[in-house]
């Protein structure tokens, strides 16, 4: 008797892989940037069978090669307050993993759904005069560029400008950055591009259209074949209604990951803002599926 051949029908298990932990839910659950953030879509991206890892801390050897000593000692020792931005207990170790999770990323080409958040956090703190670090401590996506020292395209696709990483990475000549923003709008910078930091602003609400035309705009300009990995900044407070909306949805964070996709590169992501727990995870899964091409 012949053996029967048995068919297991699986959906394929995504490529990228999640850096996370759940010592990041351990502070700030007043504020707007609140753990439920990453806790639903760690939790909506388990259900979808996403495989995690976790993070290790930061070095301050890594910390100190975008932040000012005296900056990071004022960290350490909770004396750096601003309106947005609390210096809760601990905030500096809460901070150290996120920008870890980020150097992860950028060694296993993963998304790190870690937070603080970290793209307005400039070399000493709130960056290009702005009056707050926008709830950042230490700028994730930075010290992962530097901590991997290669040549990098940062596309920022959060829907602020991400001041400090613009500040840290300005005449810079092994990076360029792109963001794609609202404005006139919270951090009032990014009006217009500066040598190799290329700004797109776009008025509230502009819709999923127009926002992806700019986007293959920004990246028609680029010259992609200088640089060895894409770093990208992501944040959902693009999404209709959230904090910096500019009317996406769940099916708009899709195309961007596809569009991602077609520069070719070896590519890691960091979570910056969206501000509706739920609606990250979604958005994360369906910027991943672009990415990786799935249907
Ligand atoms: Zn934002």
């Amino acid at each position: 008797m012949k053996k029967s051949l048995i068919c297991v029908w699986m959906q394929p298990a995504m490529k990228t892989k999640i850096i996370f932990s759940e010592k990041c839910l351990g502070y700030g659950a007043w504020h707007i940037e609140g753990p439920q953030r990453v806790k639903m879509a760690h939790e909506i991206l388990k259900e979808k069978g996403y495989e995690f890892l976790e993070p290790d801390a930061a070095s301050e050897e890594d910390l100190l090669k975008v932040h000012e000593a005296e900056y990071i000692w004022n960290l350490k020792k909770g004396l750096v307050e601003d309106s947005d931005t609390p210096a809760y207990d601990n905030i500096y170790e809460y901070a150290r993993l996120s920008a870890g999770a980020a150097i992860l990323a950028a060694k296993i080409n993963g998304f790190s759904l870690m937070r603080p958040p970290g793209h307005h956090a400039g070399r000493s703190g709130a960056a290009l005069g702005v009056y707050t670090r926008g709830f950042c401590y230490l700028n994730n996506i930075a010290i992962a560029v530097k901590a991997i020292g290669k040549p990098a395209l940062i596309l920022d696709v959060d829907g602020h400008h991400g001041n400090g990483t613009q500040e840290i990475f300005q005449g810079d000549e092994k990076v360029v950055y792109v963001s794609l923003h609202r404005y006139p709008y919270y951090p009032g910078t990014g009006a217009y591009s500066e040598g190799n930091c290329l700004n797109f602003p776009l008025p509230a609400d502009c819709g999923e259209q127009r926002y992806l035309e700019t986007l293959d705009q920004a990246l028609g300009i680029v010259d992609v074949g200088r640089f060895e990995v894409v770093a990208v900044s992501v944040g959902f407070d693009t999404h209709l209604g959230d904090l910096a909306s500019l009317g996406l949805t769940e099916n708009s964070y899709r195309k961007i990951g596809e569009r991602i996709a077609a520069l070719k590169k070896p590519t890691f992501f960091i979570l910056e803002g969206g501000y509706v727990g739920a609606k990250n995870g979604k958005g994360i899964d369906q910027f991943l599926r672009g990415y990786e091409g799935e249907l």
